[in-house]
């Protein structure tokens, strides 16, 4: 791979390969493998992504909305797509697209199934969703009779799946919390496939719930995060590599005398002379003006140069007094180092948010290393 001449998010198709073959060892032979692309692929290039974990034979993509659904069909992915928070305005898309709903309300399930009979459809595949204790989307107990009532006299819409959320896999602490969860969900899709006469696919976990809950894998496991390099966990990240590396360069390297300020709002005085470098990103491409002022940092030789005072819209200033570099030289702001995850955690964010955060300015170069 050459060098960073400017801002780059550098994916790299071979650490994903990696990860969705590690994650997949990890299941039952039978297990399908659901690959959770929303949010561009974790904030990389869901069309290659998901074009990738195609061709390795991933057996579902979720994304979050339709218009993600739409965007993978696109670019020529048949594979099932479960689209994770529907709207009734989405119905269209939805259907056109063969994009698949996870039905989560006694509204939507009403509502799509109105839709589905108007446009003639014949089990149409649905997916319900259950609330068993994240409190965010989905049906609860008190939900099971008004579904099986209605699915009852409908054949407009066909159950392919029934699957919860867990609310803290991650969380060797909330173990208890989580049994509760999977307690739930079995007593709940139990109910649900005696009202049925056929038996829709079971999934609850995340990816620390495959790598936390072997017992919950059920039918088939959603996995995000794991996907694109991070376990939740030092111990498992070690055997995950990111797959997302966002790279930029040094424009320019002033010398600073004590006493003089950096930066917008003088949010930075120089306290004996110094070195700065201006670096084209800023937090219009996602380094959020929390990484400033020394709380982050970019990586520069293999060495640490921290954020010196406020973050621009395009730019950011570090700290290079004790680095050998010069303009035109590659930055790494996240990757193998710093990971995502402990650049994030530096603002007390998580390797999500960051990596979803690096806005569609920031161009997107595939790579396999
Ligand atoms: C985003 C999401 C996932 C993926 O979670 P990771 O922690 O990234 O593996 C799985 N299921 C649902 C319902 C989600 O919203």
């Amino acid at each position: 791979m050459p060098q960073a001449t400017e801002t780059i998010l550098e994916i790299d198709l071979n650490a994903l390969a990696h990860n969705y073959k590690y994650l997949r060892a990890k299941l039952q032979k039978n297990t399908k493998f659901l690959a959770v692309v929303k949010a561009f692929g974790y904030g990389s290039e869901a069309s290659e992504i998901a074009t990738e974990l195609a061709t390795l034979g991933v057996d579902y993509f979720a994304v979050a909305y339709a218009g993600e659904g739409e965007t993978l069909r696109n670019s020529g992915i048949e594979t099932p797509i479960l689209v994770l928070h529907p709207l009734p305005v989405n119905f269209d898309v939805i259907v056109e697209r063969c994009l698949e709903p996870s039905i989560y309300s006694r509204k939507m399930l009403t509502e799509f199934i109105d839709y589905t009979k108007k446009k003639n459809q014949n089990s149409y595949p649905i997916h319900l969703k259950f609330n068993t204790g994240l409190n965010r989307l989905g049906f609860t107990e008190n939900d099971l009779e008004f579904i099986a009532t209605t699915l009852a006299a409908t054949t407009s819409v066909k159950v392919r799946s029934i699957l919860s959320h867990l609310a803290a896999s991650e969380d060797a602490s909330k173990k208890d919390f989580t049994k509760k969860q999977l307690k739930r969900f079995d007593v709940i899709s139990e109910k649900i496939s005696a009202a049925l006469n056929y038996k829709p696919l079971l999934h609850t976990t995340n990816t620390s719930g495959i790598i936390n809950y072997p017992e919950a894998h059920y039918d088939m496991v959603r996995s995000g995060i794991g996907l694109y390099g991070f376990g939740n966990d030092s111990e498992e990240n070690k055997n995950l590599h990111p797959v997302a590396t966002l790279k930029t360069v040094i424009s320019q390297i002033h010398s600073i005398s004590e006493g003089e300020s950096v930066g917008y709002n003088m949010g930075f005085i120089a306290e004996g002379s110094m070195k700065t470098a201006t670096l084209p990103i800023g937090h219009a491409d996602g380094i959020t003006r929390a990484y400033g002022k020394g709380k982050g940092w970019v990586t520069i030789h293999g060495q640490k140069a921290p954020i010196v005072g406020n973050v621009c819209m395009d730019m950011i200033m570090v700290d290079v007094t004790h680095i050998d570099c010069e303009e035109g030289d590659e930055v790494i702001v996240f990757g193998k180092n710093p990971s995502a995850e402990a650049l994030s955690s530096a603002i007390n964010s998580i390797s999500y948010e960051l990596l979803t955060a690096v806005s569609q300015r920031v161009k997107r170069v595939i790579c396999r290393k």
